[in-house]
């Protein structure tokens, strides 16, 4: 007997990167109270999986890695992965069937977008499970309404993210860069960083402040030029609002890191490293002072990385 030609599978296993932003210029609010964004996006390797599974009703539940508390997922109906299923079903006229299973790796609240990872995973995932065919054209159009992060957690590698970060352009990249993640146990919020932005900086420019140098330094694939053109505005904001994020930067850079950068909103701090071996090396010198001052874990991750993919399909 031949197999039919399109099949719908039990269980779909999506896996969906972390991001970094190598360039966060920030603009003045808009009428609709988004910050415009020039942003360069890199997805690095560490990552949420999320299994879908065939089901006659809905659920989602976690499992956490030791250094993340599971408390700060909310799993009572509004997980970002809900909103994504509904908003994918209600796209096709589906009903929200499937039992959804996070495995989380990056680290919640930390600038890494982990969320949007998982709501990008999930219209993968929710979209093969149903076999509902989406178009990518589509798929990035439901991702930009989930929130301004998940068209890229979709596209992965490196690229450039305009209007409030949701209008994504890859980007041509080359380079294998190294870089050290140090998470913090203290999430922020990223409404209030764009809100301590505003505080600091009443007179920001309509425009945010171009990539163009970064964009430049990506292409000499030097990571020494790269370093030196790391930017972030939501860096002041958010040493104002955690002082103790400073200090990280500091002991990372004089570890031996080309330069040290909060990432997003924070507090991840993320160091750029000239080579595998010395991201270790860096991390290792990190990881014993921080342990225990509110600092779980160091990880060391290279980017640029696929966006979410499929890795099982049963
Ligand atoms: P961003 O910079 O996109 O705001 P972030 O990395 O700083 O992202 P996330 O890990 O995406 O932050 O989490 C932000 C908030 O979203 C969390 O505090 C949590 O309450 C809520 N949330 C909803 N669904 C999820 C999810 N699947 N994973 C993590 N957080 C989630």
């Amino acid at each position: 007997m031949s197999a039919p030609l399109h099949t719908v599978p039990e269980v779909v296993t999506v896996r969906a990167p972390a991001k970094i932003n190598l360039h966060l210029g920030v603009g003045a609010p808009r009428p609709d109270g988004f910050h415009p964004l020039t942003t360069v996006y890199q997805a690095v390797g560490l990552y949420d999986d999320l299994a879908a599974s065939d089901s006659l009703s809905w659920s989602v539940s976690l499992t956490a890695a030791d250094y993340i508390d599971p408390a700060d997922v909310p799993l009572g109906g509004d997980n970002i992965v809900d909103r994504a299923a509904d908003l994918l079903a209600a796209h096709h006229g589906l009903a929200r069937l499937g039992d959804v299973h996070i495995t989380k790796a990056i680290p919640v609240a930390g600038g890494l977008a982990g969320g949007s990872a998982d709501a990008a995973a999930a219209l993968v995932a929710l979209d093969r499970l149903w076999g509902a065919q989406t178009t990518d054209e589509d798929l990035l159009g439901l991702a930009a309404q989930l929130g301004s992060d998940v068209p890229f957690a979709l596209m992965g590698g490196t690229a450039l993210g305009t209007g409030r970060g949701e209008l994504v352009t890859t980007l041509a990249d080359h380079g294998t860069w190294w870089w050290v993640l140090a998470p913090s146990s203290a999430g922020m919020s990223t409404p209030e960083v764009y809100r301590h932005f505003d505080l600091l900086f009443p007179d920001a420019s309509p425009t945010p402040p171009s990539a163009d140098r970064l964009l430049a330094a990506l292409e000499s694939l030097d990571p020494v030029r790269l370093a030196r053109e790391l930017h972030n505005d939501l860096q002041e904001p958010a040493f104002d609002l955690r002082p103790d994020l400073e200090a990280v930067i500091a002991l990372g850079e004089a570890e031996g890191a080309l330069r040290g950068i909060v990432s997003g909103s924070g507090p991840t701090c993320v160091f750029l490293c000239a080579s595998a071996d010395e991201a270790r090396a860096v991390a290792a010198a990190l990881d014993g002072p921080r342990q225990g001052e509110g600092h779980p874990v160091v990880l060391v991750a290279n980017g640029p990385v696929a966006g979410a993919h499929v890795v099982e399909y049963i």
